[in-house]
């Protein structure tokens, strides 16, 4: 089973992943995480692409998808892959729907974490204090926040489209939409 986790910064796709790993035995892959390690690690890739992060915009579509080929075609993870924070573009959709066919395989469920501007700000700032991420202020979270808004639309109606879309209320509490979420899982599981 392969599922996507979709929602803006701070919508807690990174918290519900890491459920979602433990109960499912899945593995996680968090776009995010992977750009940060290129960032610490001062690799090539991470000069180029610290600005574009803290600005809150988005890396192009090129890296990121480079990022996810490398994960699919790794046996390990074969059918057992959480995206997080990926696609986050048409053109991603349709690559990760691509990639995932040359490696025999596709999406199962998407997962949309529905939030709030004010939810977002309240989340990211707590975080802040947490995580102590570059892009973690206010001011880029809004940001981030119009960003995902810009390109998330073409990215839901196209899972709309092909009938893998699941909203749930992120606004409730953690264990809520734990339960919420399994209960989705459950349900295509059969
Ligand atoms: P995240 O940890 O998912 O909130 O991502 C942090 C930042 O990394 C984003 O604001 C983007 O600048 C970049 N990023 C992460 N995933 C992607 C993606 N799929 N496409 C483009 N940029 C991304």
């Amino acid at each position: 089973m392969n599922i996507v986790i979709f929602g803006p910064p701070g919508a807690g796709k990174g918290t519900q992943s890491k459920f979602i790993v433990n109960k499912y035995n899945l593995h996680q892959l968090s776009t995010g995480d992977l750009l940060r390690k290129e960032i610490k690690n001062k690799t090539k890739l991470g000069s180029e692409i610290s600005s574009i992060i803290n600005s809150g915009e988005l890396v192009s579509d090129k890296i990121v998808s480079n990022l996810i080929e490398k994960f699919i075609s790794n046996d390990t993870f074969k059918n057992k892959i959480i995206f997080d924070g990926y696609p986050r573009t048409l053109i991603q959709a349709m690559n990760l729907d691509d990639v995932l066919k040359k490696y025999k395989q596709k999406i199962d469920i998407v997962l949309k974490l529905s939030v709030s501007l004010e939810t977002v700000k309240k989340r990211i700032l707590q975080r802040q204090t947490q995580e102590n991420r570059a892009d973690d202020n206010e001011e880029i979270a809004i940001k981030r926040y119009k960003t995902y808004e810009k390109s998330s639309e073409s990215v839901l109606d196209y899972y709309k489209q092909s009938n893998l879309l699941k909203v749930v209320n992120g606004e409730t509490g953690i264990s809520e939409i734990n339960s919420e979420i399994s209960g989705l899982i459950d349900t295509i599981k059969g």
